[in-house]
């Protein structure tokens, strides 16, 4: 049995490539982060091997004793992470990632074509709270349901709570979906559940982004208010890639939702559980800072931040008033190792070149940064908005592409001013 670097040179090759990449650069994608070397192992161990459908205890399989024991550690960590070691909620470990959790939730709960309302995703939602275009169903999660999305308020940058209520009212949804990939600010639990209520619908709140940050306390607790969590595991929670559901014991609406949600998680929608992700989400769990020193030094800066600030670990920079766009600075930021993404920024007509960029601090949190780091990387990127600016100056064409071609092509002067 040989090790990866005899077994297979080439796979062996690029991952020390990617490992080299992730090292060397300024990681600020916000919904990424570095696992620990023990949750790696963990991942990396021969828990991968094993088949157990089912839940602890009720298995499909034999020899599932370490399992069991494995996957009821794992609940237990996961609801002592969020203050719930009462009887109230249950956890399912098993969803696969964010996206196949948050089915499974529908799937549950929901008859095909009903109706949901979750956060647009031009205006920071995720592609599984319904996202569909005037073309096109996109989500599969418009496809099988009627989707009618919430938008923020273009003047503020914050949800528009008036008129979600004002929709929900005449479209009486089934479900709302509190939370997002893209958006710098708390959501209001209290008056989600009063709309919901209104209307008689489930509210979920999808904490993928935010999850270390409530696990730390210091964001708004959706638990209070929700009665289903969902929530990825590998980025403030900085897991292994999976996903974790949590819902209320006691019935909710007159659902059972505690066996709705392990049936439509198995055998509704998965298989065998992977437990090596299991492993390593037990091994996980620790926080995130929040960026305050990187939305404050950018403001400083003359950036205009959506919604003003940030609440959170991510900040969303508009860049529309300086007549660039976001995908053009993420370019140039990556040829300086700075990995960030464009963004969506209200009022954007294109997903492609998005008029915004996200910037996020856990995976930098990990690695030990603080503030006087985070004072520094908003120095960076404005180091690389002016390149950017400057660029744009000598290229009067409008394709990305083009400019892309322009930007890195050895020739160009910008390449050798971009800091190593
Ligand atoms: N929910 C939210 C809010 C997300 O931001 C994401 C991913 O970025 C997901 C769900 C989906 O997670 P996954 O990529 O693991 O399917």
């Amino acid at each position: 049995d040989y090790g990866l670097s005899e077994a297979d040179p080439e796979v062996s090759t690029i991952i020390d490539k990617e490992k080299n990449r992730q090292f060397r650069s300024l990681e600020l994608i916000a919904s990424e982060n570095f696992t620990s070397r023990a949750v790696m192992e963990a991942v990396g161990s021969c828990l991968t091997n094993k088949y157990s459908e089912g839940l602890p205890g009720k298995r499909y399989y034999g020899g599932n004793e370490y399992i069991d024991e494995l996957e009821i550690l794992c609940q237990e960590r996961s609801l002592a992470a969020f203050n719930l070691d009462g009887k109230e909620w249950g956890v399912n470990v098993q969803p696969l990632s964010g996206s196949p959790a948050n089915f499974e939730v529908y799937t549950a709960i929901l008859s095909p074509h009903d109706r949901i309302m979750g956060l647009d995703l031009p205006h920071g939602g995720h592609l599984s709270h319904g996202f569909m275009t005037a073309k096109r169903r996109v989500s599969g999660t418009s496809i099988y349901f009627e989707s009618m999305p919430y938008r923020l308020d273009e003047s503020t940058g914050l949800v528009d709570y008036d008129m979600l209520e004002k929709t929900a009212t005449l479209f009486r949804p089934k479900l709302i979906i509190a939370g997002a990939s893209a958006y710098p600010r708390d959501f209001d639990y209290p008056r989600m559940r009063k709309i919901a209520d209104a209307v008689g619908a489930f509210l979920m709140m999808d904490m993928a982004h935010i999850s270390g940050l409530v696990s730390a306390s210091v964001v708004a607790n959706p638990f209070e208010y929700c009665d289903i969590v969902t929530t990825t595991t590998h980025k403030s929670l900085r897991g292994p890639r999976g996903g974790m559901i949590f819902f209320k014991k006691d019935p909710v609406l007159g659902v059972d939702l505690e066996s709705a949600i392990n049936n439509a998680v198995f055998p509704g929608l998965q298989g065998g559980p992977h437990n090596h992700t299991i492993g390593g989400l037990a091994v996980s769990l620790k926080h995130a800072q929040s960026p305050e020193a990187l939305a404050s030094r950018l403001m400083e800066l003359g950036y205009k931040l959506v919604s003003g600030g940030s609440d959170n670990h991510l900040v969303l920079v508009d860049l529309r008033p300086l007549g660039i766009d976001g995908a053009r600075v993420e370019k140039i930021l990556d040829m300086a190792s700075i990995t960030l993404n464009k963004n969506s920024v209200p009022g954007d007509k294109s997903a492609l070149v998005p008029g915004g960029i996200r910037i996020g601090s856990p995976a930098m949190t990990t690695r030990g940064f603080g503030e006087n780091e985070f004072i520094s990387v908003a120095d960076f990127i404005h180091e690389g908005v002016q390149i950017t600016l400057d660029a744009k100056k000598s290229f009067t064409g409008s394709k990305l592409q083009d400019f892309t071609k322009l930007v890195t092509s050895p020739s160009f002067p910008l390449i050798n001013r971009v800091w190593d």
